[in-house]
């Protein structure tokens, strides 16, 4: 079950996708909901416009004139995926998780096994999950270590360590694949202008 910084991306992101926008179909796609939808109500929002998303606690509140919708996200956040996005352009959006800089995106889709062109769409649910309490734990360990940038880790680390020894992924190009179980070599590129680095056999 989602906690509240997922429901909140949801939020966020959904408001980026679809603010103003009109329902046009209802389409039931999952029968074993915990209460049941009664697709006769639901039809009464086609046509109508989203006029705003706010968050009650763990439930998304669709606005619409005169009617509200209010949804609760009882499995993963589903909603996130269906954008026609790259994924490294996606977790780079400050707007969708703020604070996880270039770094940090690059090794959370290491951990994520993820390459960092994968469209978003083609997330599956699991991955998504995956993806998530990625951030989580770099963002924990990018806390602990007092700041995410080159010089805060020097300074952290002192003199002994190249701060690329402490990054599984960013800035190994050429390298090995940290991944004992892997033997790819890692490789750089530009997306959006900002180097992203990946392992070629194990992000996909
Ligand atoms: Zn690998």
């Amino acid at each position: 079950m989602p906690e509240l910084p997922e429901i909140e991306i949801v939020k966020r992101s959904l408001f980026k996708m679809i603010n103003k926008a009109r329902i046009v179909d209802i389409k039931i796609n999952n029968k074993d909901l915990r209460y049941k939808v009664s697709h006769t109500s639901l039809k009464k929002l086609i046509n109508k416009k989203i006029l705003r998303i706010s968050r009650r606690s763990k439930y998304l509140i669709f606005h619409f004139k005169n009617k509200l919708l209010l949804v609760h996200l009882g499995m993963s956040g589903k909603f996130l995926v269906k954008r026609k996005k790259n994924i490294k352009n996606l977790l780079m959006d400050q707007t969708f998780v703020s604070g996880l800089g270039n770094i940090y995106v690059n090794e959370t889709l290491f951990l994520s096994k993820i390459h960092p062109l994968r469209q978003c769409n083609n997330v599956e649910n699991k991955s998504i999950k995956n993806i998530i309490s990625n951030i989580k734990k770099i963002l924990k360990i990018s806390i602990n270590r007092g700041g995410s940038s080159i010089k805060d880790f020097k300074n952290i680390y002192g003199t002994n360590g190249n701060f690329q020894d402490f990054f599984n992924v960013y800035g190994r190009e050429n390298k090995n694949c940290s991944r004992i179980s892997c033997n790819g070599k890692i490789k750089k590129i530009s997306i959006s202008n900002r180097s992203s680095f990946y392992c070629t056999n194990c992000q996909y």
